[in-house]
């Protein structure tokens, strides 16, 4: 079967082709179905954010390896044993790109994000078909398109992000970065009742969609002072929850900055994996008793990202759509910035 596979490390960005990172559409063999799997006719894959990271070699791996994890499609095969959630053949899912094994030291203390063996089950979705465990697996509403569908996995992150959060009701909140999981968390937090919500982002178009998707204030880094902007729009005192969704170097440092005294402070992104941010914890840690902590991947939040799904606005986010044929172009259109998100259409579904 197709699937979209890293063939070169290296940045997308690179302007030199020799040194370029490279994807190609690969023929791979269709994984082997447990007892307790479905099988899963792909219908989007959702480029992420981090998917260039991965090609850049965040993590080490060698190529040649598979992409994605923002998965929507049909099932086309039950294991047998997989009976627990009344899933059969033709059912509409989308799920968690993890399978969290449910029995080692993590998943038992309330801590699936560092499941022990999470890696093992991470099969690549930008495929014709991708096989999860049943527990991996949600049923989508029937008023959720398959173009929606593979957006659970980023509002998973969005609810995670909540989790974090802990707003109190009337909360001033900041985002920084404007990419989807940013729109998604400033969505999620207008939900919240948070207040004087702004964006800081600098790119045009996503500061107008954020203002459509509930943003009080938009900051452009580029034209604007970030800390002079955030100070004359909260009276001086900085926002009570600032969360980063950008993982860009050039914006991180101001954050502590604009965080009030006694905050949050949620770097909720990917970093470069060699990056060291300098924080002043004198100023930030004992004077302003800031509470900072980041997220890795999201624990015990796909039941609830579905029931609050249809509540979000997903029709931006799902108007470019490639071919997996055509999937390296896809990821130089996705390093360009120029669309909000982009998916790819792994297996043709009448109707979707
Ligand atoms: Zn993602
Ligand atoms: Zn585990």
């Amino acid at each position: 079967m197709k699937s979209v596979t890293v063939v070169k490390i290296g940045s997308l960005r690179d302007p030199n082709p020799e040194t370029r990172g490279r994807v190609q559409v690969c023929d791979i063999p269709e994984q082997p179905l447990g007892p307790e799997d479905v099988r899963i006719k792909v219908a989007y894959c959702a480029i992420c954010g981090s998917d260039p990271h991965l090609v850049e070699g965040i993590f080490g791996w060698e190529p040649p390896f598979g992409l994605g994890h923002e998965v929507s499609g049909v099932i086309v095969e039950v294991g047998p044993k997989a009976t627990k959630k009344g899933l059969k053949v033709g059912d509409r899912v989308a799920g968690n790109f993890l399978h969290f094994c449910g029995t080692c030291y993590y998943c038992r203390n309330g801590q699936e994000q560092f499941c022990l063996h999470a890696d093992e089950s991470n099969n690549p979705g930008m495929s014709e078909t991708i096989v999860w465990h049943e527990s991996q697996v949600y049923k989508l509403p029937d008023n959720i398109s398959l173009k929606e569908g593979c957006l659970l996995e980023p509002v998973s992150i969005a609810t995670r992000i909540m989790d974090k959060a802990q707003a109190k009701f009337g909360d001033r909140i900041a985002i920084c970065g404007g990419g989807p999981i940013g729109l998604l968390a400033l969505q999620a937090i207008n939900m919240y009742g948070g207040t004087d919500i702004t964006l800081i982002e600098p790119i045009e178009d996503r500061r107008e969609l954020a203002k459509k998707f509930g943003a009080v204030h938009v900051i452009d880094p580029i034209s604007q002072d970030v800390t002079e902007e955030a100070m004359k729009l909260t009276d001086g005192l900085g926002y009570d929850i600032v969360i980063d969704c950008s993982g860009a170097v050039s914006a991180v440092t101001a954050l502590p900055g604009i965080t009030a005294r006694g905050g949050k402070l949620i770097y909720a992104a990917m970093y470069p994996n060699t990056y060291e941010m300098p924080l002043n914890l004198y100023k930030y840690c004992y004077f302003n008793e800031l509470t900072i902590t980041g997220l890795y991947v999201a624990p015990y939040a796909f039941p609830r990202a579905l029931q609050i799904l249809p509540r979000f606005q997903l029709k931006d986010f799902t108007n470019k759509i490639f071919d997996i044929d055509d999937a390296e172009e896809a990821f130089a259109t996705q390093v360009s910035g120029k669309y909000p998100k982009i998916l790819i259409r792994c297996s043709e579904i009448p109707g979707e």
